[in-house]
């Protein structure tokens, strides 16, 4: 009844002629039922114990990553399927891993150790989708709901209170009400899990389409995991641009912009600084002069404590640092643009100034203008293939060589063509610069 790949079909056909039951389970049946987009992530169930799973698969590449968790990992035609034998989670010690993995030949036992409602459902070709949680009710009304007591929920697992709000955020659904509760109440439970799988969850939840909804109504479990969050919430900032607070300006500037990591938390942490630098002059009007750094400063702590690879993290104190910085949509500025922040960092700056313009008070609505113009002008440098770094410039190393030119003098001497092209004063051709090279050495 559901267009399944026929390797998914194929598996369990394959385990039930073995004597096994398999089914469909977790974020495919629900995406399944949605009826959205291609599915990639086929995990399926059965009552065979992993070793029994391997032999049923025993002519395929199997990956056994997962052994420990009674996971096998079938390589189908390409096509990765996660087999997890049935199960139930032990006790939880540790508020994150089960002490132990007993497995079951129940599928109730196996659906009831599930996070939500939505997450709990299986689906076999001939018997249909098993539904014992409400989860396609669920589903269509869209409620994230935990299975079971949710204190308890969050409790053995407190991960499961990021997975709630992301979900929530990524599939634009409400939290149920007793869950919703147990989130605010449990949230400091989420003190004790590893800060990756935080990074990994809140990066999900950001690019959600509805995480400006999902964070103003947890904002106290989001604080959980981000305190530096707190100075904004409710900051009056006291002047005419901005008709919000820090927070719910926060909150539309993410909303407002491209759905990637990098751009959603640069939206996020952009104006952090913003209560530490705040002045008012003598009209009564509020500033924040210096917010930029500030704000970057914070960033660069929070991305580290939430272990961001290097890259990524400067990538986003970058914009950050930047993003109170006006860009005047000509030539040489953004070239100087291009030059420190390369074409994708430059396009998003001027996507973050977007989108942080869009989330002030309609008397700063001009500036949109001049950001699709700042645009045009980078979208032009680019299409001319113009230099904006020493390796693009029409003379090199050899050629100062070639000049005389020795040691520090050369990269001295490149600098100074580099600077020459940015500012536009010469072209990017060899006869000129080699000139200018040339003069630096008297
Ligand atoms: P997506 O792949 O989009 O993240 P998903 O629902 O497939 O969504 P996974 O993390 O891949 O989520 O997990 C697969 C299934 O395993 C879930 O649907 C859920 O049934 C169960 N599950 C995952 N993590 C937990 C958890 N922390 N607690 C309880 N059940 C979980
Ligand atoms: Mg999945």
């Amino acid at each position: 009844m559901y267009d399944l790949p026929p390797q998914v079909l194929r598996a369990m056909e394959m385990l039930n002629a073995a004597g096994h039951r398999a089914y469909l389970v977790g974020g495919a049946v629900r995406e399944l039922l949605r009826g959205r987009g291609a599915l990639t992530d086929f995990d399926l169930t059965t009552s065979a114990r992993p070793e029994e799973t391997e032999r049923v698969f025993s002519g395929f590449r199997l990956v056994e990553t997962g052994l420990k968790h009674g996971t096998v990992t079938v390589l189908m035609d390409g096509l990765p399927l996660e087999i997890t034998t049935f199960r139930v989670d032990g006790t939880y010690s540790d508020g994150r891993h089960p002490d132990g993995v007993a497995f079951t030949p129940s599928l109730e036992r196996d659906l009831e150790r599930r996070d939500f409602t939505i997450n709990a459902m299986a689906y076999h070709p001939g018997e249909g989708l098993i539904d014992l949680h409400g989860g396609r009710e669920d589903l269509a009304a869209g409620l994230v709901r935990c299975v079971g007591d949710p204190a308890r929920r969050f409790q053995e697992d407190g991960l499961r209170m990021l997975r709630c709000m992301r979900f929530a955020a990524v599939l634009d659904f409400r939290v149920e009400e007793d869950t919703g509760a147990a989130l605010l109440g449990s949230r400091a439970l989420l003190d004790g899990i590893a800060r990756e799988r935080v990074r990994e969850e809140l990066t999900r939840l950001l690019c959600g389409p509805a995480a400006g909804r999902v964070l103003e109504a947890y904002a106290p479990v989001a604080a959980q995991v981000l305190p530096e969050l707190v100075p904004a919430f409710g900051f009056d900032q006291r002047n005419p641009w901005h008709d919000k607070d820090v927070w719910h300006h926060t909150l539309a500037a993410v909303d407002a912009a491209p759905a990637t990591p990098v751009l959603r938390w640069a939206a996020l942490l952009h104006d952090l600084g913003k209560p530490a630098c705040f002045t008012l002059d003598e009209k009564g009007v509020g500033h924040f002069y210096g917010h930029g750094e500030e704000s970057a400063r914070l960033a660069g702590e929070i991305l580290s404590r939430l272990r961001f690879d290097t890259d990524t993290r400067q990538k986003i104190t970058a914009l950050v640092a930047l993003h109170d910085r006006p860009i005047v949509p000509e030539r040489r500025p953004i070239r100087r643009l291009l030059a420190r922040l390369g074409p994708e960092g430059t396009a998003q700056l001027i996507a973050l100034h977007r989108a942080d313009n869009a989330a002030q008070s309609p008397l700063a609505a001009g500036r949109q203008e001049e950001l699709d113009r700042a645009r045009a002008v980078l979208d032009q440098l680019l299409a001319e293939g113009a230099c904006f770094q020493k390796k693009d410039l029409a003379v090199n190393g050899r050629d100062m060589l070639e000049l005389g030119l020795r040691g520090p003098e050369i990269g001295r001497a490149l600098d100074r063509c580099l600077e020459a092209v940015l500012a536009e004063q010469l072209p990017n051709e060899r006869g000129v610069l080699m000139k200018l090279a040339g003069e630096s050495m008297g």
